[in-house]
């Protein structure tokens, strides 16, 4: 099976590598990025019944010397007891500046394992081992690291870019349905940002098995990832270009967070994306028929593209978005699949925009 590497040239410049049997090689590869030390592997306790053992098994065969942390799954434990409890964990053990993490899971390990790599001692090294497609394609990639707070998510953290990153797609057979899905959403906003083959692709019947593998997986991800990877480069610290990657977001963590979080975030962003498409056709900023063509592509993989909440309630709570700058909201809207605009509007706009995208 083919191996995909994509270089982010931010700060030294780390390698994302795609494949099939990564986390078996895990400790050689690793082995070859940097030199021997302690490693703390961090994980939740779903992936480590299932990935764990392999992980350490390769990274001692390589030389290393391990340790492993594990927390209970789930967005509740991204906070700042889990946290505190790594931190504690690495310091009881004595582990030192040369030492380093490894996250091995989804996106709320990523997080929080960068954060934790951000800050112990200042800041050690550290390296993602993605096993959720959403992770793979969207958070594993680019140095964004955090916790939630009470006031809401992602609220505390460090830009912290890793050594290396490997994605192992042979996890992805572990992964729940809507867990892949959540995935394949971030997947189809790279194809309405920047590349309109990609998209068709996903339209298509080409990639219409509704799970994905193989060649086709590797193939999909490493072009995401490589569109991440060119943002990331142009706007590391996210003040300009990066904020393109929010498509669907506003309106997604409106309905996210109405939803009291049991809507998926691919879920959500998936109905942010149809919404905002046809508010944009509604305006005459999208190209017609634009709105259906992602509604359409969405709706094969089972993602909704529109929400029962109303305007009101959706509103309310995107005022409150950690996105907005002072009076003014940055929306990304499609001008066509494969190619958005930054439009800045003064938040009272937003309102027109939720009631311009609902409705099918
Ligand atoms: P993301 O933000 O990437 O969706 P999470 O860290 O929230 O990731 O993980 C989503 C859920 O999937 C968690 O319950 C996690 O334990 C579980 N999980 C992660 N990777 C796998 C896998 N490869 N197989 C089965 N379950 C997994
Ligand atoms: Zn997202």
């Amino acid at each position: 099976m083919t191996e995909f590497s994509v270089k982010i040239n931010v700060g030294k410049g780390y390698e994302v590598r795609i494949g099939s049997s990564l986390l078996d090689d895990c400790g050689n590869i690793i082995a070859k990025t940097t030199s021997l030390c302690r490693v703390a592997v961090i994980t939740d306790s779903n992936v480590e019944k299932l990935y764990l053992d392999k992980v350490i098994k390769s990274l001692q065969q390589a030389g290393f010397d391990t340790l492993s942390f594990s927390f209970p799954a789930g967005e509740e434990s991204k906070n700042i007891s889990t946290l505190s409890d790594i931190l504690e964990f690495l310091a009881e053990n004595n582990f030192s500046r040369t030492d380093m993490l490894i996250a091995l899971g989804g996106g709320v390990t990523g997080d929080i394992t960068g954060f934790a790599a951000a800050v112990y001692l200042r800041g050690i090294r550290y390296v993602q081992l993605p096993t959720t497609l959403l992770a793979a394609v969207d958070s594993s990639v680019g140095g964004k690291t955090a916790i939630d707070l009470k006031a809401g998510k992602n609220l505390a953290g460090a830009f912290k870019q890793p050594e290396i990153v490997l994605c192992d797609i042979s996890t992805f057979e572990t992964l729940p349905e809507t867990e892949f899905s959540n995935g394949i959403a971030e997947s189809i906003k790279y194809g309405i940002l920047f590349d309109k083959p990609l998209f068709d692709a996903f339209a298509s019947s080409d990639l219409s098995s509704n799970r994905l593998t193989g060649d086709k997986l590797t193939d999909v991800i490493a072009k995401c990832v490589a569109h991440k990877g060119r943002i990331v480069e142009l706007d590391e610290f996210d003040n300009g270009d990066r904020r393109l990657l929010n498509l669907g977001h506003t309106i997604g963590h409106a309905i996210e967070k109405c939803s009291s979080f049991k809507i998926q975030h691919g879920h959500a962003v998936a109905a942010g994306m149809a919404m905002i498409a046809r508010a944009g056709e509604k305006k005459g900023l999208t190209k017609e028929g634009t709105a259906n063509e992602i509604s359409q592509a969405l709706a094969k993989y089972a993602l909704p593209i529109d929400t029962d909440f109303d305007i009101d309630e959706l509103n309310a709570v995107t005022l409150t978005d950690k996105k907005r700058a002072g009076k003014k909201i940055a929306l990304i809207v499609p001008e066509e699949t494969g190619k958005c605009i930054i439009k800045t509007e003064p938040v009272e706009a937003l309102r027109e925009y939720i009631t311009l995208g609902k409705g099918v």
